[in-house]
């Protein structure tokens, strides 16, 4: 049992397949990229957030259990169907950049800044569902990292400016990609005392209006570092993440989201050096896939720690709690949605299917 096998990974290992066998096809497992190997070796599913959310309806499974944070397993059960539950191993395990934009500030920036012209809300996926909740409201939707630049050409047309949120860096990062002018058109929002300090009249003149809201793992890569890692190994071609600061993006070979990057790899010639700028669980796992032809290494090494609080314990315990709901060891962790949301949110999401279609 699993009290005499807390301090024992191949016992916890053991008895999580002895559990799938046991549950079969009531339980499926989706595991992020950025999940640490001893969980990911239990996934049914490895996949990015997009990739992920597309497969749950697809899913029959009564039980789905979401190896990643907190927003993703709240986008899984938006997508859910009735009766089917989604388990979040770790409840703690949450989103730092998602945590950075509230939805109550969210809405009251967005009433100000609104005054007087039509402003779309564009949620980057990595925000509560509360937040994607008010985009519906709103007019507006949700994008990824794959398909920011065509949702926010979408959000463009679609009133006077956009309020791109959480993400400043991936907001900046596509406008640089769409060729949007900088200076006025291109404000920061200054949050701060909820909202009591935004510069409305600069607010007035831009078309984006950024959220100042970024990813502390993907913030920690800079030009620096790229520069010393091309000086050490000759041919060296850089990858990051468009998370990443528009700075480090410039001084990158490529730039995109986590599936472009899987993908950059798989494809890249036999013998490339290739310097990856995201997740370090990814970017080890992608130089292990391809070792015999490829050097992969990250830029530094950056772990998201929320991603990381998921470990097969949690896992483990998410299973037994399934299997016996009666059970001293664990909490079954089923995500729940606030009904008086889910609506909004299921259309700032549909919105994104239907122009990505
Ligand atoms: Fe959030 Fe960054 Fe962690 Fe991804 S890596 S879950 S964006 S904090």
């Amino acid at each position: 049992m699993i009290n005499a096998t807390f301090s024992n990974p191949e016992a916890i290992a053991e008895r999580i397949d002895e559990l799938r066998g046991k549950l079969g096809s009531r339980v499926h497992i989706l595991g992020h990229h950025y999940q640490d190997d001893s969980v990911i070796r239990h996934v049914d599913l490895r996949g990015d957030s997009l990739e992920l959310a597309r497969k749950v309806p697809d899913i029959s499974a009564e039980h789905i259990v979401f190896c990643g944070v907190y927003f993703m397993a709240e986008s899984a059960a938006l997508l859910a169907a009735p009766g089917q539950k989604v388990h979040l191993p770790e409840m703690t395990a949450n989103c730092i950049m998602a945590q950075m934009a509230p939805s109550a500030l969210v809405e009251t920036v967005l009433d100000i800044v609104s005054q007087g012209r039509k402003v779309i809300p564009l949620a980057y996926v990595n925000s509560s569902v509360a937040v994607k909740a008010v985009a519906g409201k709103h007019g507006g939707s949700v994008c990824t990292s794959a398909n920011a630049e065509t949702m926010l050409r979408w959000a463009l047309s679609q009133g006077d400016a956009v309020l791109f949120l959480p993400d400043k860096h991936l907001a900046w990062n596509t406008a640089d990609i769409l060729g949007m002018p900088k200076g006025d058109a291109r404000h920061m929002l200054n949050i701060r005392n909820g909202g009591a300090e935004l510069d409305r009249e600069a607010a007035k003149k831009a078309q984006l209006l950024m959220w100042p809201g970024c990813c502390a793992i993907h913030a920690r890569f800079n030009v620096r570092q790229i520069r010393s890692r091309k000086a050490e190994i000759p041919n060296l071609r850089v990858i990051v993440h468009p998370e990443c600061s528009p700075e480090v993006v410039a001084a990158a070979d490529a730039a995109g989201s986590t599936s472009f990057i899987v993908n950059y790899v798989k494809n890249a010639p036999n013998g490339s050096n290739i310097a990856i700028g995201t997740e370090v669980n990814l970017v080890e796992r992608l130089g292990d896939l391809h070792a015999r032809r490829l050097r992969v290494i990250p830029i530094v090494e950056s772990e998201c720690s929320h991603m990381d609080r998921t470990r097969p314990l949690q896992l483990l315990q998410t299973l037994e709690a399934i299997a016996d709901p009666q059970n001293p060891f664990g909490q079954a962790n089923v995500v729940t949605l606030d009904p008086a949301v889910m609506a909004d949110a299921h259309l700032a999401l549909q919105r994104m299917l239907d122009v990505c279609r």
